[in-house]
């Protein structure tokens, strides 16, 4: 069957994502989660690590690309999807860009501070990105960030210090 993005139930799998996202809040963590769709079944799932790996390459969209990018291997440019709770930053639509596997990224909360939307001047990241969409579910994941990090909220919708 042809891949049709509009036929993904997005808010099934963003609520999937803030799962992740409220798992890693309980952790301590940014409030962030991800999961890797493909042929529409969720293959991986990650979440903001930071102080578990003691590092801040950690990022929920990294950890889901990392624990995915075996098994999606021999999938290129198969229209995979990410779904994220936040907007993914420079690094992490990056990595979605290099994954040659996900297509489509979608994201609940727009990141206004880290704002990567100027990448997609790059005609590589044009090239493997078909669709970037916002705004789902994200009422929800920013309800988790009030609760945790109000003051990162602030930043991540203002843009500004
Ligand atoms: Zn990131």
């Amino acid at each position: 069957m042809a891949f049709d993005f509009n036929s993904l139930d997005h808010v099934f799998f963003m609520r999937e994502a803030i799962k992740q996202a409220e798992l890693a809040m309980q952790a301590g963590e940014r409030p962030i989660g991800a999961v890797i769709v493909h042929n529409g079944k969720i293959v991986g799932c990650g979440k903001a690590e930071h102080l578990k790996n003691h590092s801040r390459l950690a990022h929920a969209e990294l950890n889901a690309l990392l624990a995915t990018a075996s098994s999606l291997y021999d999938f290129p440019h198969d229209n995979g999807v990410i779904y994220t709770t936040l907007e993914p930053c420079e690094m992490c639509l990056g990595a979605i860009v290099m994954s040659d596997v996900i297509n489509h990224v979608v994201f609940s909360l727009a990141d206004n501070w880290i704002n990567p939307k100027p990448m997609f001047e790059i005609p590589h990241v044009r090239r493997h990105i078909y669709n970037y969409i916002g705004g789902i579910l994200e009422e929800e994941s920013a309800a988790l960030w009030k609760k945790c990090r109000p003051d990162e909220l602030l930043l991540i919708r203002e843009g500004r210090e």
